[in-house]
């Protein structure tokens, strides 16, 4: 689902590889790429231009976190827009009426029938209902006979007269044997056309006029794209309907109509399809379906964490300690703290594109962090707040103290050297230039 579309967005997200921060250089860059890589599934012209405008808006007036890359606080953004884009919220159906009456209307060969199958099964297993199937496909007669067998295979009763060509009769002749009978929800399926066709249309608006439906859900294809989009226009506008249902999801589809129905038609999408079978329905959730289509619902829930913990005061007053090159052992191990409250190691590691496969079989314990943290608590709080102070026989003492290696102490005060001395760098910004400067 989604292959190509989801590739091209990586891509697009690579072009804040390796970028300090967000600007609005490197921002409209990538969202150039994320533009195209929309239109190039389908997207429609208006809507692509006005997400990327939003996602731009966005990320230029977000805050920095120092916990995770620009190119991760945007994919985080272009998630939640898209999840905006297509809904935000799962819209559920409307199921309160006894009987409740839901009218499926498309094109032929949208998945109509095969949707009112589902459907009956899915209200049936998961809601509880005791649905009725009404087939009121009156041209064809092998559709009548599609849902029949739809019916038996998921034991769910199912209406029909193949000697009537009135669907309007049929309908109220089926609503009348649900009332009798005692179900609860109608399903009443229509005929489609190849085409949007004024006949089929008055017809399905005769339909609906005579029986009142409680939901209208209009079914297509997503794998139609553009013409998804504009058949949808075509159904809402001459019946209003209640919520658009995308099948086919489970083909190669560029996902197009997915993202563009509910900011054309505001409509909200309330199911897809994802195969033949009776149970290849599903609920539609927005954000579910962002993090498929991004591909990275792990990078999302990464920035989300880190958002969670971020401090901005806090974030100021180590900017601050840093710049007078006062960064100490208490600040390593407060950061340390925050990162170990934003999860396990390896699945933070693991959170990061790319780095998650290669550290699948890598047996990186939480041990590593308690070696260092142990190191740090068998300081004094002066040795902490000067490292310099740390001598030959205090480094034996703190080896001793932790239960380390001396040569672990060693190594740790090395990096922290390291570390500082780096900081102190970056954190002048004539300094960091020149060096950016000088990198290859
Ligand atoms: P209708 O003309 O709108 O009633 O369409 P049908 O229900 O007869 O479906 C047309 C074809 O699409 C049939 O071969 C279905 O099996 C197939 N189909 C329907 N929904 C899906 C789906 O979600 N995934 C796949 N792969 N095929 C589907």
């Amino acid at each position: 689902m989604f292959d190509n579309l989801s590739d091209k967005l990586d891509r697009a997200f690579k072009v804040l590889k390796g970028q300090g921060s967000i600007t609005e250089i490197n921002v409209a860059e990538t969202m150039k790429e994320v533009r195209k890589a929309l239109l190039d599934a389908d997207v429609n012209y208006k809507t692509a231009k006005a997400f990327t405008d939003t996602v731009k808006e966005k990320a230029l007036g977000m805050n920095v976190l120092t916990s995770v890359s620009p190119g991760q606080l945007m994919i985080k953004i272009t998630n939640d827009e898209l999840t905006a884009l297509m809904g935000g919220q799962t819209e559920e159906l409307e199921l309160k009426q006894n009987p409740t009456i839901i009218l499926i209307a498309g094109l032929n060969g949208a998945g109509k029938t095969t949707f009112s199958g589902k459907l009956a099964n899915y209200l049936k297993t998961k809601k509880g209902k005791k649905p009725l199937l009404i087939a009121g496909d009156v041209y064809r007669p092998a559709a009548i006979e599609q849902l029949k067998v739809l019916g038996e295979q998921i034991d769910v009763p199912v209406f029909a007269d193949l000697n009537s060509k009135d669907p309007i009769g049929i309908a109220q002749a089926g609503i009348a044997q649900a009332k009798q009978n005692g179900n609860n929800v109608i399903i009443i399926d229509t005929a489609g056309r190849l085409a949007i066709d004024e006949q089929m249309m008055n017809e399905i608006a005769a339909v609906k006029a005579s029986t009142n439906p409680h939901e209208i859900l209009f079914v297509v294809d997503s794998m139609t794209g553009q013409d998804a989009v504009n058949t949808a226009k075509a159904f809402n506008n001459r019946l209003d309907f209640t919520g658009a249902v995308l099948t086919k999801l489970d083909g190669d589809t560029r996902g197009g109509a997915a993202l563009s129905i509910k900011s054309v038609v505001n409509k909200p999408i309330k199911f897809i399809g994802t195969g033949e079978k009776m149970d290849a329905i599903d609920v539609f959730y927005p954000d579910r379906m962002a993090s498929r289509i991004l591909g990275m619902g792990d990078v999302v829930s990464l920035v989300e964490r880190a958002q969670m913990q971020f401090d901005e005061k806090e974030a100021a007053e180590l900017q601050k300690k840093i710049r007078k090159n006062k960064f100490d052992f208490n600040d390593f191990l407060s950061q340390l703290n925050q990162i170990k409250k934003m999860g396990n190691i390896k699945d933070l590691m693991g959170m990061i594109p790319g780095v998650g496969k290669a550290m699948k079989d890598v047996d990186i314990d939480d041990n590593a962090f308690k070696g260092i943290e142990a190191i740090i608590q068998s300081m004094t709080n002066q040795e902490r707040e000067n490292p310099e102070l740390i001598n030959t026989s205090r480094r034996n003492r703190i080896a001793k103290g932790s239960g380390r290696d001396l040569t672990e102490v060693n190594r740790l005060l090395k990096q922290f050297e390291d570390m500082r001395k780096m900081m102190k760098m970056f954190s002048n910004p004539a300094t960091a230039a020149k060096m950016m400067r000088n990198m290859p």
